[in-house]
């Protein structure tokens, strides 16, 4: 017990010496180059860390975390609930984290996450312009690194398109499916080249997580909980 609270503290004042970063990932994009596929050569087969710290590790949220998920419903389309439950069902069970849709907010703050809920939200590409083009949504973490060389997730975004993927059916992705990529991204996982799996840039039919996407999530559980 008495080291489980050594860990902990060692953490906060970790976060206190730090300073914030936001890393957003771009989806399902193939033609704009994306400065947030994941971090070049991390990772494994069929999966890649949106970051790791200096001591090597993927950049992800605590063990025991409760990642509250906010949802601003201004713009979704009708029917967004469903998805919405079935994709945090989903992630929460392959994943091993615990996500947890605490209600509704008229947040529209989709930047500055810092120590704040993971806010998901339907936006057009004059509001947030990671939307422009092709996009259907964009999804990241902000996460603090401390000196030790460490480094944790402490808030976090959704994004989806109005124009392009904030219907139920977009280019024959459904929204549970863009959900479900968006929130790997909110745990750690970038993108990967293995067209196969979920965590690719573009989607090209894949509904399922593939071994690619569990690997990175198992790995991701891993070191948050070592
Ligand atoms: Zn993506």
């Amino acid at each position: 017990m008495l080291g489980t609270l050594v860990v902990v503290g060692a953490v906060i004042v970790g976060a206190v010496a730090a300073s914030p970063q936001m890393d957003l990932a771009d989806l399902w994009e193939a033609t704009v180059v994306d400065p947030h596929d994941g971090e070049a050569g991390s990772g494994g087969e069929g999966y890649s860390f949106m970051i790791t710290s200096s001591s090597g590790s993927p950049v992800t949220w605590g063990c025991d975390a409760r990642i509250e998920i906010e949802v601003n419903p201004e713009g979704a389309p009708r029917g967004y609930a469903e998805p919405l439950t079935s994709a945090v069902a989903r992630v929460n069970e392959a994943s091993g984290f615990t996500f947890e849709v605490t209600g509704e907010t008229t947040d529209r703050d989709f930047d500055d996450r810092h120590r704040r809920t993971v806010l998901l939200g339907w936006a057009d590409e004059e509001e947030v312009p990671g939307l422009e083009g092709t996009v259907a949504g964009l999804g990241g973490s902000t996460y603090l690194t401390g000196p030790g060389g460490g480094g944790r997730a402490v808030g976090g975004s959704v994004v989806v398109d109005t124009d392009d993927g904030g219907w139920l059916g977009f280019g024959g992705i459904d929204l549970e499916v863009l959900l479900v990529h968006e929130l790997l991204h909110v745990l750690g996982l970038g993108h990967t080249e293995d067209t196969t799996q979920l965590m690719a840039a573009e989607n090209s039919g894949q509904s399922e997580l593939g071994e690619g996407d569990l690997a990175g999530l198992a790995a991701l559980r891993e070191a948050a909980c070592s």
